[in-house]
């Protein structure tokens, strides 16, 4: 199975195509842009409490057979925010000061 490329940043609803360098993820897929990772999350995804990193871009040439964005499409489905603004402050505020790979 491969990684899901969300089509948008949970957040402020940015488009994010396959080859944007504004994509980050969170091990769960969760995707939002790189403003609002650094300044609405604070490195915390809202929805699992995971750090984030930059989304790999699937390359646009077939350097490989069937690997390539053209045959491996991007998702269409846009996903928004589960939670509410302050819900999500004050669970970024409980966790920022731990290093991701001690939650
Ligand atoms: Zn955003
Ligand atoms: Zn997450």
């Amino acid at each position: 199975m491969a990684l899901e490329l969300r089509p948008n940043c949970e957040w402020c609803d940015r488009d994010l195509p396959p080859d944007s360098p504004l994509a980050r993820i969170c091990s769960f897929e969760c995707t939002f842009c790189a403003d609002c990772v650094a300044t609405k999350l604070h490195n915390v995804c809202p929805n699992c409490g995971g750090g984030f990193a930059p989304r790999p871009i699937r390359p646009s040439q077939e350097w490989r057979p069937g690997l390539c964005v053209t045959k491996r499409q991007p998702s269409t489905r846009r996903v928004h925010l589960s939670h509410s603004e302050g819900d999500i402050a004050a669970f970024a505020a409980r966790i920022k000061d731990i290093a991701p790979e001690d939650r």
